[in-house]
């Protein structure tokens, strides 16, 4: 497809009409799911690797199946700026998720080609495989093999087919090995930063009317399982003073977790699951389980509320009668964009005409992992559809794809390592 420059917003209208045509690739034909490795996924990532190569990159698949793009500097030396996000999705997810981070920056190159204009650094566009962790059950896969930081223990591990990590690598053309992936880490020294572009995923740019957000920093969660223990009973013969209800605990403990997480800006916390295991009509819960996630844009915030939490749900449990066991399943620290960046964006935003507003982001992204090792930046697109997203309602404006290109194309250029 070619950018015509004489029809209004070319870069925009490259951009989503590329994120159409690339979710024609799917697992399943009703939705779009592109799950690590699958044929849909290999399929996307030819298509990928086809723009890419058409906007001038040289292009590779490295040892985990990341399309890699780079768009040479004159001078050997430089550094490299790394941008990107990943092509997989969630199971019945969005046109843009990840997507964007790809398309956009491969049309921005595609522009400069055409320009005959070079950067002083070399640009390299990572399309990571993966990201959602839906077919393997972990996440970032693919950008923590850039950071030396894949765990090859993974590679044994079974999808819900009993298919190994390595063999679906081995059927994908992939060597499969640990050499090959251990070699993906990149050399901190060589990187100038990481910038990766990004559909806002909530409500807060569409509810300000602003296009264009600057992420302040990546909010990192802790996730605990929560068990209750009461006492399985009569529905019909228990009197109510009399009962141990698990669930009715877990219930008390929910809305106390809301409560105490909708105290500061950032914070937020979810009970996403909630069961009772071998429950009946008619019989008094005597077991509970619920899941619990708890984010906040800094780790001290993060961390005051989970230990009122804790300390909460445990005088819960005591009034109650019940036992409560809490085992922390996830912590991953909060990852801050650098200032020098974010200011930078901040400028071309401006420049670009919008007025430009900081936020943390909820969501985990790759430019988390790619924090490790260089300095990051995130430039956050408006979700529209009510900012709704993990979804196919999923949705952006030809203009705000536009808008974001455009300050896509002023960072590139203006930035230097
Ligand atoms: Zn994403």
């Amino acid at each position: 497809m070619l950018v015509d420059s004489q029809t209004e917003n070319p870069l925009g209208r490259a951009i989503v009409e590329r994120a159409e045509l690339l979710a024609a690739h799917s697992d399943q034909p009703d939705a779009l799911t592109v799950t690590y490795l699958t044929p849909a996924h290999r399929a996307a990532a030819a298509q990928i690797a086809a723009w890419m190569r058409e906007a001038g990159l040289q292009v590779q698949v490295d040892a985990v199946g990341n399309v890699v793009g780079r768009y040479a500097s004159a001078d050997p030396e430089a550094k490299t700026l790394i941008t990107g996000s990943h092509f997989d999705t969630v199971r019945n997810g969005g046109r843009f998720d990840g997507r964007l981070g790809i398309l956009l920056p491969i049309v921005v190159v595609d522009d400069l080609r055409r320009r005959g204009e070079r950067l002083p650094y070399h640009l390299e566009i990572v399309a990571f495989a993966e990201e959602e962790g839906v077919r393997f059950k972990s996440s970032f896969l693919a950008s923590s093999a850039l950071v030396g930081a894949f765990d090859m223990a993974l590679l044994d591990r079974i999808d819900a087919d009993g298919v190994t990590m390595r063999a679906a690598m081995r059927a994908a053309g992939l060597p499969g090995d640990e050499a090959a992936i251990a070699a993906l880490a990149r050399d901190p020294a060589r990187l100038a930063a990481y910038i990766e572009v990004h559909i806002e995923q909530g409500p807060v740019l569409l509810d300000r009317g602003l296009p264009l957000g600057v992420v302040t920093s990546i909010a990192g969660s802790v996730r605990m399982s929560a068990t209750v223990t009461g006492v399985a009973s009569h529905a019909g013969t228990t009197p109510m003073p009399m009962r141990r209800d698990a669930a009715a605990a877990a219930a008390e403990m929910i809305l106390a977790i809301e409560r105490r997480c909708s105290q500061a800006p950032t914070l937020v916390g979810t009970v996403g699951m909630v069961g009772v295991p071998n429950g009946a009509a008619n019989v008094v819960p005597g077991r509970c389980e619920f899941s619990i996630d708890i984010r906040a844009g800094d780790d001290a915030t993060r961390d005051a509320a989970v230990d009122d939490v804790v300390r909460e749900l445990n005088a819960i449990a005591r009034r109650r009668g019940v036992a409560l066991d809490l085992a922390q399943t996830m912590r991953v620290p909060c990852a801050p964009c650098s200032p020098r960046l974010m200011d930078l964006l901040e400028q071309c935003i401006a420049r670009a005409g919008a007025a430009p507003l900081r936020l943390p982001s909820g969501a985990g992204h790759d430019a988390m992992i790619l924090q490790r090792v260089t300095e990051v930046c995130m430039l956050f697109v408006r979700c529209g559809d009510g900012g709704i997203s993990h979804n196919p309602r999923e949705t952006m404006t030809v203009e705000d794809a536009e808008l974001a290109a455009r300050v896509f194309l002023d960072f590139v250029r203006t930035f230097r390592p």
